[in-house]
Protein backbone atom coordinates (compact mmCIF):
# COMPACT_ATOMS: atom_id res chain seq x y z
CA UNK A 1 0.00 0.00 0.00
CA UNK A 2 1.17 2.95 -1.04
CA UNK A 3 0.50 5.31 1.90
CA UNK A 4 1.78 9.11 1.02
CA UNK A 5 -0.22 8.88 -2.60
CA UNK A 6 -3.07 7.62 -1.03
CA UNK A 7 -3.14 10.47 1.49
CA UNK A 8 -1.11 13.16 -0.22
CA UNK A 9 -3.32 12.44 -4.18
CA UNK A 10 -5.99 10.33 -4.32
CA UNK A 11 -9.30 11.37 -5.13
CA UNK A 12 -8.09 15.08 -5.92
CA UNK A 13 -8.33 16.29 -9.32
CA UNK A 14 -6.68 19.93 -8.80
CA UNK A 15 -7.16 20.36 -12.74
CA UNK A 16 -10.90 20.80 -11.97
CA UNK A 17 -10.46 23.61 -9.34
CA UNK A 18 -7.47 25.92 -10.90
CA UNK A 19 -4.84 23.58 -9.55
CA UNK A 20 -5.55 24.70 -5.79
CA UNK A 21 -2.67 22.09 -3.86
CA UNK A 22 -5.86 22.21 -1.38
CA UNK A 23 -9.24 20.82 -2.54
CA UNK A 24 -11.44 23.65 -1.50
CA UNK A 25 -14.67 23.30 0.52
CA UNK A 26 -17.28 22.07 -1.76
CA UNK A 27 -19.92 24.42 0.16
CA UNK A 28 -23.22 23.62 -1.95
CA UNK A 29 -26.27 21.37 -1.03
CA UNK A 30 -26.90 20.67 -4.64
CA UNK A 31 -25.79 20.84 -8.02
CA UNK A 32 -27.69 21.45 -11.19
CA UNK A 33 -27.78 18.95 -13.56
CA UNK A 34 -27.03 19.69 -17.53
CA UNK A 35 -30.48 18.58 -18.99
CA UNK A 36 -33.05 16.43 -17.72
CA UNK A 37 -31.82 13.51 -19.18
CA UNK A 38 -28.95 14.13 -16.93
CA UNK A 39 -31.00 14.48 -14.31
CA UNK A 40 -32.77 11.03 -14.32
CA UNK A 41 -29.03 9.61 -14.93
CA UNK A 42 -28.05 11.40 -11.60
CA UNK A 43 -31.10 10.17 -9.52
CA UNK A 44 -30.94 6.56 -10.81
CA UNK A 45 -27.26 6.63 -9.16
CA UNK A 46 -27.21 8.95 -6.67
CA UNK A 47 -23.87 7.47 -4.84
CA UNK A 48 -21.66 7.89 -8.17
CA UNK A 49 -23.07 11.51 -8.86
CA UNK A 50 -23.14 15.28 -7.21
CA UNK A 51 -26.58 15.85 -6.90
CA UNK A 52 -27.25 16.76 -3.56
CA UNK A 53 -24.64 17.14 -0.25
CA UNK A 54 -27.30 14.68 1.49
CA UNK A 55 -26.22 12.25 -0.95
CA UNK A 56 -22.91 13.11 -2.05
CA UNK A 57 -20.53 16.07 -2.45
CA UNK A 58 -17.12 16.42 -3.77
CA UNK A 59 -14.85 17.60 -0.95
CA UNK A 60 -16.56 14.61 1.24
CA UNK A 61 -16.13 12.57 -1.90
CA UNK A 62 -12.38 12.75 -1.48
CA UNK A 63 -12.31 11.62 1.95
CA UNK A 64 -14.01 8.77 1.43
CA UNK A 65 -11.88 7.90 -1.67
CA UNK A 66 -8.97 7.89 1.05
CA UNK A 67 -10.30 6.21 3.72
CA UNK A 68 -11.55 3.40 1.55
CA UNK A 69 -7.96 3.26 -0.24
CA UNK A 70 -6.47 2.99 3.34
CA UNK A 71 -9.27 0.17 4.52
CA UNK A 72 -8.41 -1.92 1.50
CA UNK A 73 -12.33 -1.57 1.15
CA UNK A 74 -14.41 -0.74 -2.60
CA UNK A 75 -16.15 2.22 -0.93
CA UNK A 76 -16.19 4.38 2.47
CA UNK A 77 -19.28 6.36 3.42
CA UNK A 78 -18.87 9.19 5.26
CA UNK A 79 -20.96 9.97 8.35
CA UNK A 80 -21.07 13.14 11.01
CA UNK A 81 -19.96 10.56 13.84
CA UNK A 82 -18.66 7.32 14.58
CA UNK A 83 -22.12 6.70 16.30
CA UNK A 84 -24.01 7.12 13.17
CA UNK A 85 -21.67 5.13 11.15
CA UNK A 86 -22.21 1.86 13.64
CA UNK A 87 -25.74 2.44 13.32
CA UNK A 88 -25.75 2.74 9.77
CA UNK A 89 -23.63 -0.45 9.07
CA UNK A 90 -26.25 -2.41 11.43
CA UNK A 91 -29.48 -1.15 10.80
CA UNK A 92 -29.14 -1.44 6.97
CA UNK A 93 -28.89 -5.30 7.70
CA UNK A 94 -31.14 -6.66 9.95
CA UNK A 95 -34.92 -6.61 10.75
CA UNK A 96 -37.24 -8.05 12.90
CA UNK A 97 -36.90 -11.36 15.08
CA UNK A 98 -32.56 -11.39 13.69
CA UNK A 99 -29.74 -11.83 16.23
CA UNK A 100 -26.91 -9.74 17.22
CA UNK A 101 -23.46 -11.35 18.44
CA UNK A 102 -21.81 -8.33 19.88
CA UNK A 103 -18.17 -8.22 22.01
CA UNK A 104 -19.07 -8.63 25.80
CA UNK A 105 -17.55 -4.57 25.89
CA UNK A 106 -18.20 -2.67 22.99
CA UNK A 107 -18.03 0.88 23.26
CA UNK A 108 -20.81 2.58 25.31
CA UNK A 109 -23.16 3.91 22.52
CA UNK A 110 -23.10 0.29 20.27
CA UNK A 111 -24.40 -1.17 23.30
CA UNK A 112 -27.18 1.35 23.44
CA UNK A 113 -27.68 0.52 19.93
CA UNK A 114 -27.88 -3.05 20.13
CA UNK A 115 -29.45 -3.23 23.36
CA UNK A 116 -32.42 -0.14 24.08
CA UNK A 117 -32.75 0.85 20.33
CA UNK A 118 -32.64 -2.25 18.44
CA UNK A 119 -34.84 -4.24 21.52
CA UNK A 120 -37.85 -2.17 20.64
CA UNK A 121 -38.01 -3.45 16.71
CA UNK A 122 -37.70 -7.06 18.02
CA UNK A 123 -34.16 -7.48 17.63
CA UNK A 124 -32.37 -9.78 19.96
CA UNK A 125 -28.47 -9.03 20.91
CA UNK A 126 -26.38 -10.85 23.20
CA UNK A 127 -23.24 -9.78 24.53
CA UNK A 128 -20.17 -12.84 24.40
CA UNK A 129 -16.80 -13.18 25.46
CA UNK A 130 -15.24 -13.14 21.91
CA UNK A 131 -11.79 -13.36 22.63
CA UNK A 132 -12.72 -17.09 22.15
CA UNK A 133 -13.59 -18.00 18.54
CA UNK A 134 -15.12 -21.23 19.56
CA UNK A 135 -17.33 -19.46 21.44
CA UNK A 136 -18.04 -17.15 19.15
CA UNK A 137 -19.11 -20.12 16.29
CA UNK A 138 -21.10 -21.79 19.44
CA UNK A 139 -23.05 -19.10 19.69
CA UNK A 140 -24.05 -18.24 16.85
CA UNK A 141 -27.95 -19.60 16.04
CA UNK A 142 -30.10 -19.97 12.82
CA UNK A 143 -31.59 -16.30 13.42
CA UNK A 144 -28.21 -14.48 13.93
CA UNK A 145 -27.30 -11.54 11.55
CA UNK A 146 -24.39 -9.76 12.12
CA UNK A 147 -21.34 -10.08 14.05
CA UNK A 148 -20.28 -6.65 16.06
CA UNK A 149 -17.17 -6.72 16.62
CA UNK A 150 -14.36 -4.25 17.93
CA UNK A 151 -10.96 -4.86 18.07
CA UNK A 152 -9.09 -4.04 20.58
CA UNK A 153 -11.82 -2.07 22.50
CA UNK A 154 -10.88 1.26 23.83
CA UNK A 155 -10.68 0.65 27.35
CA UNK A 156 -9.16 -2.23 28.37
CA UNK A 157 -8.49 -3.76 24.92
CA UNK A 158 -9.82 -7.28 24.42
CA UNK A 159 -9.14 -8.41 20.88
CA UNK A 160 -10.97 -10.90 18.56
CA UNK A 161 -8.89 -13.28 16.57
CA UNK A 162 -10.67 -11.81 13.49
CA UNK A 163 -9.24 -14.04 10.34
CA UNK A 164 -10.57 -17.08 12.37
CA UNK A 165 -13.96 -15.42 13.33
CA UNK A 166 -14.57 -14.18 9.99
CA UNK A 167 -14.55 -17.82 8.55
CA UNK A 168 -16.97 -18.64 10.94
CA UNK A 169 -19.40 -15.96 10.11
CA UNK A 170 -18.63 -16.68 5.99
CA UNK A 171 -19.15 -20.15 6.91
CA UNK A 172 -22.81 -19.51 8.67
CA UNK A 173 -24.00 -16.94 6.18
CA UNK A 174 -23.66 -13.89 9.39
CA UNK A 175 -22.37 -10.10 8.31
CA UNK A 176 -19.61 -9.14 10.55
CA UNK A 177 -18.41 -5.59 11.33
CA UNK A 178 -15.91 -4.16 13.05
CA UNK A 179 -14.74 -1.35 14.71
CA UNK A 180 -11.53 -0.46 13.78
CA UNK A 181 -10.89 3.00 15.69
CA UNK A 182 -8.20 1.48 18.19
CA UNK A 183 -5.72 0.64 15.43
CA UNK A 184 -6.50 2.91 12.17
CA UNK A 185 -6.23 1.74 8.76
CA UNK A 186 -2.76 2.11 9.37
CA UNK A 187 -2.20 -0.48 11.79
CA UNK A 188 -4.94 -2.72 11.55
CA UNK A 189 -7.12 -4.60 8.00
CA UNK A 190 -9.74 -6.28 8.50
CA UNK A 191 -10.82 -6.43 5.29
CA UNK A 192 -7.70 -8.26 4.08
CA UNK A 193 -8.91 -10.90 7.04
CA UNK A 194 -12.30 -11.21 5.84
CA UNK A 195 -14.42 -9.07 7.72
CA UNK A 196 -17.31 -7.44 5.73
CA UNK A 197 -17.42 -4.04 7.17
CA UNK A 198 -15.30 -1.87 8.96
CA UNK A 199 -16.43 1.27 11.34
CA UNK A 200 -14.12 3.92 12.46
CA UNK A 201 -14.92 6.63 14.68
CA UNK A 202 -12.36 9.16 12.90
CA UNK A 203 -13.37 11.62 15.30
CA UNK A 204 -10.05 9.67 17.13
CA UNK A 205 -6.83 9.47 14.93
CA UNK A 206 -7.73 10.14 11.28
CA UNK A 207 -8.65 13.66 12.54
CA UNK A 208 -6.42 13.86 15.08
CA UNK A 209 -6.95 17.54 15.88
CA UNK A 210 -9.83 17.24 18.39
CA UNK A 211 -11.91 19.68 16.08
CA UNK A 212 -14.61 17.57 13.98
CA UNK A 213 -17.03 14.46 15.12
CA UNK A 214 -16.61 11.98 11.96
CA UNK A 215 -17.72 8.92 11.35
CA UNK A 216 -16.52 6.21 8.71
CA UNK A 217 -18.02 2.74 7.23
CA UNK A 218 -16.06 0.65 4.65
CA UNK A 219 -17.44 -2.28 2.94
CA UNK A 220 -17.83 -4.02 -0.92
CA UNK A 221 -19.47 -1.51 -3.61
CA UNK A 222 -22.61 -3.45 -2.59
CA UNK A 223 -23.04 -3.64 1.06
CA UNK A 224 -22.28 0.31 0.74
CA UNK A 225 -25.12 0.78 -1.51
CA UNK A 226 -27.24 -1.48 0.61
CA UNK A 227 -26.36 0.88 3.50
CA UNK A 228 -26.26 4.21 0.87
CA UNK A 229 -30.05 3.41 -0.26
CA UNK A 230 -30.96 2.36 3.82
CA UNK A 231 -30.09 4.20 6.62
CA UNK A 232 -27.04 6.98 5.24
CA UNK A 233 -29.92 8.72 2.77
CA UNK A 234 -33.07 7.75 5.03
CA UNK A 235 -31.41 9.54 8.52
CA UNK A 236 -29.15 11.66 6.79
CA UNK A 237 -26.25 11.39 9.50
CA UNK A 238 -23.70 13.19 6.62
CA UNK A 239 -20.48 14.73 7.20
CA UNK A 240 -20.36 18.33 6.12
CA UNK A 241 -18.20 19.17 3.64
CA UNK A 242 -16.15 21.64 5.94
CA UNK A 243 -15.57 18.90 8.25
CA UNK A 244 -14.53 16.75 5.18
CA UNK A 245 -11.93 19.28 4.90
CA UNK A 246 -10.61 19.25 7.96
CA UNK A 247 -10.38 15.66 8.21
CA UNK A 248 -8.76 15.43 5.15
CA UNK A 249 -6.35 17.82 6.49
CA UNK A 250 -5.65 15.96 9.83
CA UNK A 251 -5.20 12.68 7.83
CA UNK A 252 -2.07 14.00 5.73
CA UNK A 253 -0.25 13.63 8.89
CA UNK A 254 -1.81 10.86 10.15
CA UNK A 255 1.14 8.27 9.66
CA UNK A 256 3.66 10.93 11.23
CA UNK A 257 1.42 11.49 14.24
CA UNK A 258 0.69 7.80 14.94
CA UNK A 259 4.43 7.32 14.74
CA UNK A 260 5.20 9.53 17.45
CA UNK A 261 2.39 8.44 19.39
CA UNK A 262 3.27 5.10 19.32
CA UNK A 263 6.67 5.39 20.54
CA UNK A 264 5.83 7.81 23.23
CA UNK A 265 3.19 5.28 24.42
CA UNK A 266 5.51 2.32 24.46
CA UNK A 267 8.11 4.58 27.04
CA UNK A 268 4.70 5.86 28.78
CA UNK A 269 3.85 1.73 28.97
CA UNK A 270 7.35 0.92 30.44
CA UNK A 271 7.10 3.29 33.05
CA UNK A 272 3.94 2.66 34.37
CA UNK A 273 4.92 -1.41 34.07
CA UNK A 274 7.22 -0.59 36.83
CA UNK A 275 5.23 2.25 39.14
CA UNK A 276 4.80 0.60 42.60
CA UNK A 277 1.34 2.61 42.58
CA UNK A 278 -0.05 0.54 39.56
CA UNK A 279 -1.19 -2.76 39.96
CA UNK A 280 -2.36 -3.62 36.15
CA UNK A 281 -1.71 -2.36 33.15
CA UNK A 282 -3.89 -2.68 29.76
CA UNK A 283 -2.83 -2.54 26.54
CA UNK A 284 -2.78 -4.86 23.29
CA UNK A 285 1.02 -4.58 23.75
CA UNK A 286 2.09 -5.19 27.07
CA UNK A 287 4.02 -8.73 26.92
CA UNK A 288 2.29 -9.31 30.25
CA UNK A 289 -1.47 -9.13 27.85
CA UNK A 290 -2.42 -12.69 27.40
CA UNK A 291 -3.33 -11.83 23.89
CA UNK A 292 -0.12 -10.16 22.90
CA UNK A 293 0.69 -13.45 20.43
CA UNK A 294 -2.68 -11.81 18.39
CA UNK A 295 -1.63 -8.61 18.84
CA UNK A 296 1.63 -9.27 17.21
CA UNK A 297 -0.86 -11.40 14.40
CA UNK A 298 -3.34 -8.62 13.57
CA UNK A 299 -1.71 -5.21 14.62
CA UNK A 300 1.33 -3.26 13.04
CA UNK A 301 1.84 -0.86 15.69
CA UNK A 302 0.53 0.34 18.72
CA UNK A 303 -1.39 3.78 19.04
CA UNK A 304 -1.55 6.01 22.23
CA UNK A 305 -4.20 4.51 24.49
CA UNK A 306 -3.33 2.88 27.68
CA UNK A 307 -5.12 2.16 30.89
CA UNK A 308 -4.05 1.02 34.03
CA UNK A 309 -5.24 0.45 37.80
CA UNK A 310 -4.19 2.60 40.42
CA UNK A 311 -2.59 0.67 43.77
CA UNK A 312 -5.11 2.68 45.89
CA UNK A 313 -8.21 1.72 48.12
CA UNK A 314 -10.23 5.29 48.02
CA UNK A 315 -12.37 6.79 44.40
CA UNK A 316 -10.10 10.14 46.15
CA UNK A 317 -7.36 8.25 45.78
CA UNK A 318 -8.22 8.23 41.56
CA UNK A 319 -9.22 12.11 42.12
CA UNK A 320 -6.18 12.95 43.64
CA UNK A 321 -4.16 11.43 40.88
CA UNK A 322 -6.07 13.08 37.72
CA UNK A 323 -6.82 16.13 39.54
CA UNK A 324 -2.79 16.54 40.02
CA UNK A 325 -1.93 15.76 36.33
CA UNK A 326 -1.06 19.05 34.34
CA UNK A 327 -0.33 18.06 30.58
CA UNK A 328 -3.15 15.54 30.69
CA UNK A 329 -6.34 16.67 30.14
CA UNK A 330 -9.67 15.34 31.88
CA UNK A 331 -11.82 14.93 28.73
CA UNK A 332 -13.43 12.01 27.18
CA UNK A 333 -12.85 10.75 23.21
CA UNK A 334 -9.00 10.58 22.86
CA UNK A 335 -6.52 10.28 19.64
CA UNK A 336 -6.01 13.97 19.39
CA UNK A 337 -2.49 15.64 19.40
CA UNK A 338 -3.15 16.36 23.01
CA UNK A 339 -2.67 13.63 25.97
CA UNK A 340 -6.16 12.63 27.89
CA UNK A 341 -6.75 11.49 30.95
CA UNK A 342 -10.66 9.59 31.93
CA UNK A 343 -10.90 7.68 35.13
CA UNK A 344 -13.89 4.63 35.30
CA UNK A 345 -14.69 6.72 38.59
CA UNK A 346 -15.08 9.96 36.91
CA UNK A 347 -18.00 8.10 35.00
CA UNK A 348 -20.32 8.53 37.64
CA UNK A 349 -21.04 9.31 41.56
CA UNK A 350 -19.89 5.54 42.74
CA UNK A 351 -20.36 4.27 46.39
CA UNK A 352 -17.28 2.40 46.82
CA UNK A 353 -13.81 1.85 44.93
CA UNK A 354 -14.94 -1.58 45.10
CA UNK A 355 -18.42 -1.55 43.53
CA UNK A 356 -19.40 -4.00 40.85
CA UNK A 357 -18.64 -2.18 37.53
CA UNK A 358 -17.93 -3.40 33.90
CA UNK A 359 -14.27 -2.50 34.41
CA UNK A 360 -12.38 -1.97 38.07
CA UNK A 361 -13.25 2.00 39.20
CA UNK A 362 -9.16 1.43 39.95
CA UNK A 363 -9.05 2.02 36.08
CA UNK A 364 -7.26 5.22 34.42
CA UNK A 365 -7.20 5.39 30.61
CA UNK A 366 -4.63 7.85 29.28
CA UNK A 367 -4.40 9.20 25.76
CA UNK A 368 -1.17 9.99 24.46
CA UNK A 369 -1.12 13.35 22.34
CA UNK A 370 2.44 14.41 20.63
CA UNK A 371 4.00 15.81 23.96
CA UNK A 372 7.49 14.96 24.87
CA UNK A 373 7.42 11.34 26.45
CA UNK A 374 9.68 12.64 29.06
CA UNK A 375 7.25 16.05 29.91
CA UNK A 376 4.46 13.11 30.43
CA UNK A 377 6.38 10.52 32.21
CA UNK A 378 7.70 13.71 34.58
CA UNK A 379 3.40 14.86 34.70
CA UNK A 380 2.66 10.83 35.78
CA UNK A 381 5.55 10.90 38.54
CA UNK A 382 4.14 14.12 40.62
CA UNK A 383 0.50 13.00 40.46
CA UNK A 384 1.53 8.93 41.65
CA UNK A 385 2.42 10.92 44.36
CA UNK A 386 -0.94 12.44 45.49
CA UNK A 387 -2.35 8.57 45.35
C1 LIG B 1 -15.61 7.48 20.08
C2 LIG B 1 -15.90 6.09 19.66
C3 LIG B 1 -17.01 5.78 18.88
C4 LIG B 1 -18.05 6.79 18.50
O1 LIG B 1 -17.55 7.73 17.66
P1 LIG B 1 -18.10 9.24 17.62
O2 LIG B 1 -17.32 9.82 16.53
O3 LIG B 1 -17.86 9.84 18.97
O4 LIG B 1 -19.57 9.15 17.33
C5 LIG B 1 -17.16 4.48 18.43
N1 LIG B 1 -16.29 3.52 18.80
C6 LIG B 1 -15.23 3.78 19.57
C7 LIG B 1 -14.30 2.68 19.93
C8 LIG B 1 -15.00 5.07 20.04
O5 LIG B 1 -13.96 5.31 20.83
Amino acid sequence: MDLSYIINQLGEERERYFNAVVPPIMQSSIFAAPNIAGLRRMMADEMNHYLYTRGNNPTVDILAKKIAALEGAERALMFGSGAAAVAAGVMAFICTGDDILSVAKPYAWTKNLLQKELSKFGVSSRFIDAKNSQAVADAIQPNTRMLVLESPNSLTFEQQDLAAIATIARQRGVLTLIDNSYATPLNQSPIAMGIDMVAHSATKYINGHSDAVVGALCGSDALMQKVFRGPYMTFGAILSPHDAWLVIRGLRTLPARLKQIAETSMKVLGFLQQHKKVLQVYSPHAQSNPQFGLTQQQLRGASGLLSFELDTNEIAGVERFCDALKRFLISVSWGGYESQVLPTAGVREWDSIDAPAPVSIRLVRLSIGLEDAAVLIADLSQAFEQV
